[in-house]
């Protein structure tokens, strides 16, 4: 049925359960350089037979990272409308986690890590569509190893959110959700006790547990189980610090990524089980890409750099110093995001401007820097418009640093040796993601088209005939409608 089709039935068709997929640091290549690994009954060959593929799906906006792609997701809008300008920021003066909440109380921890909520999203996402339009009635819960992985994608209203405490090695949650762990999860938490207390960060059995714990979830939260559509969102949080750790297609990511394939198989097997084939919708998406390390590419002759914005900082401070007699003129540097230091330019009775526009000058004497840009004048920055529009989407005013340091094409942040990936830039290793629809009402298929990660909750609330989040800026992308 069209999507016209489906707006003219008087009640709109539903699908009785979605489940969002997120796989952390996924490439868009991935779906195609593992070929050979994806095994018959795996999740992968289902997705590629199955699924709508959308090969040409970018991330909008820079800095190319995981709280950022999560919100973004869910909420189909940017870190400029959404505010979730990295996994960490500053606010006024304070490095703050993208879902740290001091007045939630961690629940089945006493750490800090159980002091999380969805507070710091500005924007409505999918799940809290759902739950306005079903007056509540639909389930909405988020599932990850990741705190931020797990409590933005299920949104303001979930019902339920869970995460990985290291530490305890245990799931946990927090008392914006619940005031104690519900009996399943404590089971759940005895049951694998083993397993939890391993290292599940970067390990196949991360991505096993994750699976299991979904499961679990929905069973025990009664989702997919009636005509009221239900959210269950999924992120595998292993594979990202696999690649970070090991380096992309390393023995350990291809030996995660089977397991992956592995996993996805039994989660669809599931699904079809217990909520019926054909009655749930899946996506599969990752909230970022990764690039390959220095040696590997530097083997191929390709112009691989790794930069060190830290001692950039410095040396630009030095800089800076000589000009003005005032020291640390730049305060705090996140990867690409720098934060002036306005108490010592009020102090000083400096011209803000003049500090920002002789900071960005400063930095770009570093020969691996392309522009660095204010992003307080965007309009004034002599860059293409294509990297201004994704600067102005991803930059959070009161919480992104305000000037972005944008690095040649191959430039990546991070120690010259190590073996592992990085992320966070505009280019296409980091930005490409894979984007696949199956299920409910998907036409098999493909599309080369440029979509974008913004376009993922305004399909999904298309399909549903239920309102787009509130400050979502994409489209739906009809053509995989049935
Ligand atoms: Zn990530």
């Amino acid at each position: 049925m069209s999507l016209l089709a489906l707006a003219a039935a008087a009640q709109p068709a539903r699908p009785r359960l979605v489940v969002g997929i997120v796989v952390d640091q996924m490439r868009w290549d991935y779906l195609y350089t593992y070929g050979d690994t994806w095994s018959a009954g795996g999740g992968f060959n289902r997705l590629l037979a199955d699924g709508f593929l959308c090969n040409n799906t970018m991330v909008d906006y820079v800095p190319t990272v995981t709280a950022c792609g999560h919100a973004s997701i869910y909420t189909g809008t940017t870190p400029a409308f959404h505010g979730i300008a990295g996994n960490s920021y500053h606010i006024n003066g304070e490095s703050v986690n993208s879902v740290w909440d001091p007045d939630v109380k961690p629940v089945g921890t006493d750490g800090k890590v159980g002091r999380q909520s969805p507070r710091n999203l500005w924007a409505t996402t999918i799940g809290d569509q759902l739950k306005v339009a079903t007056e509540g009635k639909a389930v909405v819960a988020g599932v990850s190893l990741k705190d931020r992985a797990s409590i933005l994608p299920a949104g303001h209203g979930a019902d339920f959110a869970t995460w990985y405490d290291g530490k305890g090695g245990k799931f946990i949650s927090s008392s914006y959700y619940v005031d104690k762990l519900p009996q399943w999860l404590e089971e759940f938490n005895k049951r694998n006790k083993a397993a939890l207390a391993t290292n599940l960060w970067d390990e196949p059995s991360g991505v096993v547990m994750t699976t299991e714990l979904a499961l679990t979830a929905m069973r025990n939260l009664n989702m997919g189980k009636d005509n009221v559509t239900d959210l269950l969102a999924v992120s595998y949080s292993s594979t990202d610090a696999c690649a970070h750790n090991y380096g992309i297609k390393s023995d350990s990511v291809n030996a995660i990524y089977a397991r992956l394939d592995l996993e996805l198989g039994r989660l669809f097997d599931a699904l079809d089980r217990e909520v019926g084939k054909g009655e749930y919708l899946v996506f599969l998406t990752a909230d970022h890409g990764g690039t390959y390390n220095l040696k590997s590419m530097r083997a191929l002759h390709l112009p691989w750099h790794m930069a060190n914005t830290t001692r950039q900082c410095q040396a630009a401070n030095a800089v800076l110093e000589r000009q003005f007699s005032v020291a640390n003129l730049i305060k705090y540097d996140k990867q690409y995001s720098i934060y002036l230091n306005h108490e010592a330019i009020v102090r000083a009775d400096l011209d803000r401007d003049e500090v920002a526009w002789a900071a960005c000058r400063a930095l770009e004497q570093d020969s691996l820097t392309q522009w660095a840009v204010d992003l307080e004048h965007l309009d004034k920055a002599a860059i293409p418009s294509e990297l201004k529009q994704r600067l102005a989407l991803g930059y959070a005013r009161e919480r992104s640093g305000e000037i972005h340091l944008v690095h040649k094409p191959g430039v990546y942040t991070g120690a010259d040796g190590h073996p592992g990936s990085s992320h966070g830039t505009y280019t296409q290793d980091d930005t490409h993601i894979p984007l696949v629809f199956m299920g409910w009402h998907v036409n098999a298929g493909e599309t080369a088209r440029l979509t974008h990660m913004t376009d993922i909750a305004a399909t999904v609330c298309a399909m549903l005939h239920i309102q787009a989040p509130n400050a979502c800026i994409g489209q739906p992308i009809t053509e995989l409608v049935k």
